[in-house]
């Protein structure tokens, strides 16, 4: 059974109750793992505190020390946690492998930007006065994770709050916990203080509202779906806790007539069935230019049609590719409702539409790669999130269309324009209502660039140096000579 990690030791709940972790590919129990409550909340919480000091003033250059070593430890173990997160989310293999190489990446970026830190000294019109603004971390921090990635939004939390000297307390998803708590425990290991990094496994509604209601912890750090964002703004805002909130998407990609067709295609293909299709910043609506449209999709869905769907520790002949199951039952469930009351509307199914057939997918949450076109503008599949391999295809006949149409949505996080004009590309920039624009490029979160929405997609960035700003208090000081 694994324990959760907590004041630098492995933990039980205190009341003792566990509960099991299934792969979503076969219904088998992974682990179990403690049902944390309140309790286990507060005690991570009063050692993170207990802790702060300490970190926070241990110089910059040692916390960068630290997290170079903890980021080597994690990556010598790279190949069994990404076995480990294959068969409690669900993704394949090489996938995971892929998240824990990205984890890496972003906290050495993390590391070495921890002695970067700068303030800066002001003139004032006091006389023999001048000012300075100083950079405080601001204490502990509470990491609440979702299921899709666990480890790199994980790690965009872990590395900023670390690097700029705050403690933390990670919650992952109740159906991703394995791979946190071993990445936790390796992290330690690196000499991390007691109590800097701790993590807690439990319900959403127990253990991440502990998180959010207690005072001791000054920041919240969450991405999961908007609606549950709301509630945790309300409350954490409320306690006057700083959050960021990393949330929703319904990314439009637009393909203009003079794009590269083949690249856009893969750019599409591997955009929205990455993960089967559970990431924030999938592209989930695409609007193809009236000229190519033709052309596009006849070979995008040849493309994806290569797609074989089964469990991610095992591989197709070539050229099938693996895409694994969707990480819960709920979640098919969901992709499933809105496909059928896109098809109610006259959507017409292009590939897929259905779960596959056969034994073998009896007891995992298996849906296939599904293209849709003529989706009516008040479908599901476009007023909402598809958080599934569900990709709706319009076809328009301008630039301007297109960005409406982009823009109608209430999310605002991801978005990609496909052309070689230089036109097209600066008014799509300029106009275009995300947080992120990708020119001919997938849709990718580097650590370099600040990544984040707008609207329902929440507000505050991670990646990039602008996530330290959010672990950081700019502090006045007047000095008078
Ligand atoms: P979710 O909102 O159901 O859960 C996210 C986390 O919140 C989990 O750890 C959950 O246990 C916890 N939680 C649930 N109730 C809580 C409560 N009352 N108080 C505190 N914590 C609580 O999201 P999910 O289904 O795990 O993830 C999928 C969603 O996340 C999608 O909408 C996706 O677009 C979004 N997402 C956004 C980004 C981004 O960077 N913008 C990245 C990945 C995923």
């Amino acid at each position: 059974m694994a324990k959760m990690f907590i004041a630098g030791e492995g933990a039980d709940s205190v009341t003792g109750q566990t509960y099991e972790v299934r792969n979503p590919a076969t219904g088998e129990v992974v682990d179990t793992v403690p049902k944390g409550n309140e309790q286990d909340v507060r005690s991570a919480v009063d050692a993170a505190q207990a802790a702060f000091d300490e970190w926070s003033h241990t110089p910059a250059e040692e916390r960068a020390r630290l997290l170079f070593k903890a980021a080597a430890l994690v990556d010598a173990e790279r190949k069994n946690l990404a076995e480990l997160l294959c068969r409690e989310q669900g993704k394949p293999v090489q996938e995971a492998a892929g998240e824990m190489e990205h984890f890496h990446h972003g906290i050495e970026f993390y590391a070495g930007l921890a002695s970067k830190v700068r303030g800066s000294q002001v003139p004032l019109p006091a006389k023999n006065a001048y000012g300075m603004v100083i950079r405080k971390p601001l204490g502990v921090c509470g990491a609440i994770v979702p299921w899709n990635f666990p480890i790199t939004l994980m790690g965009t939390k872990v590395g900023p709050a670390l690097a700029a000297g705050n403690t933390i307390v990670v919650k992952p998803a109740s159906t991703t916990p394995l791979t946190t708590i071993r990445v936790i425990e390796l992290m330690n290991q690196a000499g991390l203080p007691k109590g800097v990094l701790s993590v807690v496994t439990g319900p959403g509604g127990v253990v991440g509202e502990e998180l959010l209601q207690n005072p001791k912890v000054r920041r919240i750090a969450f991405t999961g779906e908007s609606a549950t964002g709301k509630h945790v703004a309300s409350v954490a805002c409320g306690d006057f806790k700083r959050v960021t909130l990393e949330l929703g998407g319904s990314d439009p990609m637009i393909v203009c007539d003079d794009a590269d067709v083949q690249k856009a295609v893969t750019g599409a293909m591997v955009g929205r069935f990455w993960n089967a299709g559970l990431a924030c910043l999938a592209v989930k609506r695409l609007f193809v230019f009236d000229k190519v449209y033709d052309e596009f999709v006849g070979s995008l869905v040849s493309k994806v049609a290569r797609y074989e769907v089964g469990d991610g520790m095992t591989r197709p002949e070539k050229p099938k590719i693996r895409m694994g199951p969707l990480h819960t039952a709920a979640q098919r469930d969901e992709i499933e409702d809105q496909v059928k009351d896109a098809i109610d509307r006259g959507a017409k199914v292009l590939l897929g539409g259905a779960r596959p057939e056969g034994d073998q997918y009896a007891r995992g949450n298996f849906y296939l790669p599904t293209i849709l076109e003529n989706v009516a503008e008040d479908s599901r599949a476009v007023t909402e999130e598809t958080f599934g391999p569900l990709l709706p295809v319009f076809r328009v006949t301008s630039l301007d269309e297109a960005i409406e149409k982009a823009n109608r949505s209430i999310y605002g996080l991801g978005s990609s324009i496909w052309t070689k004009n230089l036109d097209n590309i600066e008014t799509a920039v300029d106009r275009i209502e995300a947080g992120n624009v990708w020119v001919n490029s997938l849709h990718y979160g580097y650590d370099e660039l600040p990544f984040g929405g707008v609207k329902a997609s929440g507000f505050g960035r991670e990646h990039g140096p602008e996530a330290l700003e959010y672990y950081l208090e700019p502090k006045g000081v007047v000095i008078t000579r």
